[in-house]
């Protein structure tokens, strides 16, 4: 009798509240804040984690307007005045153009608007501009470099047999990302040097941009190894959907099989890269944190759509660019589960 009332009174609670606006978990319906988001494209593999752990966080407490961009910035800039004349307190913007950031700040300046750029990085100059914008992202360079480290271990343990020509040198391919993209440029530049700085020299066989793209890395991959063959000795790509694309293609090539073997690197950590690193067609990853950039995305986006200043009550740090970086961590084999709980 006694357990059964101690379950009701909660429900009868709940319902009472819940016909005065608020919700069950006791956040007032009319005092949820309105965010506006825009996400560059919906069709990004990466991007889709993002703005699931955004809409996570904000499931209870906000009023989300999320908007898919479709690679186009003049549609994006569009979404962003529909955004604004809906009444939005606060806009929470993953750029399509890096360079588009200036026109965004304009139009969120003439509403006195706050913005929280995230996942495209715009110049450091633009962020100081405005005193209400703010950036959540990474340190682009450290992926380059943690990727870089990964592979000087990995070619220092394998080098008699993946030193196919024995010349002492990487024979690569590398899949860039979009060109101009702040993570596209760092990890091209920083898992090179890295590489360079170890002691270890490279041969640079081809390189292009794949777009981030997996049918776009497969078909790079394809015309690669049907021109260069056997001569490439490593593969190396900025994120793992284009690193997942190039698997495909050397699977369909005869690799994984009977002892014919490529390493391959990308960055994320998205399942279904785990899943190709535990089969072992994937050397390994850079985790990316897709959730925690969501969270922090959220955070920043909710205190400042309350009227709070930016980061109070979160873990969350500001650097001296205004900007929260999630750390990267290498994952290969060894520490998988540390990706699979980050993506969960
Ligand atoms: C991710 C890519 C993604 C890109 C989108 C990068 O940080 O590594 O997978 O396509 O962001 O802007
Ligand atoms: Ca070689």
């Amino acid at each position: 009798m006694k357990r059964k009332s101690l379950l009701v009174l909660p429900i009868i609670a709940a319902l009472l509240l819940g016909g005065c606006g608020k919700t069950s978990s006791g956040v007032s319906t009319a005092a949820k804040p309105k965010i506006g988001v825009a996400i560059y494209k919906y069709d990004d593999n990466f991007m889709s984690f993002v703005r699931r752990s955004i809409e996570t966080a904000g499931k209870d407490k906000a009023s989300l307007i999320v908007n898919d961009s479709q690679n186009d910035e003049s549609k994006q800039l569009d979404q962003i005045d529909t955004m604004i004349s809906k009444g939005v307190k606060c806009l929470a913007i993953n750029l399509v153009d890096p360079k588009a950031a200036p026109t965004v700040i304009t139009k969120a300046k003439a509403a006195n608007l706050p913005v929280i750029f995230f996942n495209k990085e715009p110049d450091a100059s633009v962020l100081q501009g405005y005193d209400k914008a703010y950036y959540v992202g990474t340190a682009s360079k450290e992926a380059g470099i943690l990727q870089g480290q990964m592979i000087v271990d990995q070619w220092n343990k394998n080098k008699d047999k993946w030193d196919k020509n024995k010349d002492g040198k990487i024979q690569y391919v590398l899949l860039k990302g979009e060109p101009g993209h702040p993570d596209a440029e760092a990890r091209t530049k920083y898992v090179i040097d890295t590489i360079k700085a170890a002691g270890i020299n490279v041969e640079e066989l081809a390189i292009d941009t794949a777009m981030w793209d997996t049918a776009k890395a497969t078909d790079k991959m394809d015309a690669w190894l049907a021109k260069q063959g056997d001569k490439i000795e490593m593969v190396i790509a900025n994120n793992d959907a284009m690193a997942l694309g190039a698997v495909a293609s050397l699977e369909k090539t005869g690799y994984f099989k009977n002892d014919k073997y490529m390493p391959v690197v990308g960055v994320d950590a998205i399942p279904d890269a785990l899943t190709k690193i535990t089969a072992g067609e994937m050397l390994g990853t850079v985790l990316n944190d897709a959730k925690n950039q969501g969270q922090a995305t959220f955070d920043l986006s909710f205190n400042l759509a309350s009227g709070k200043s930016v980061v109070e009550g979160t873990n969350w740090k500001l650097d001296t660019d205004k900007s929260v970086r999630v750390p990267y961590v290498a994952i290969t084999k060894d520490n998988i589960s540390v990706a699979q709980n980050a993506y969960k």
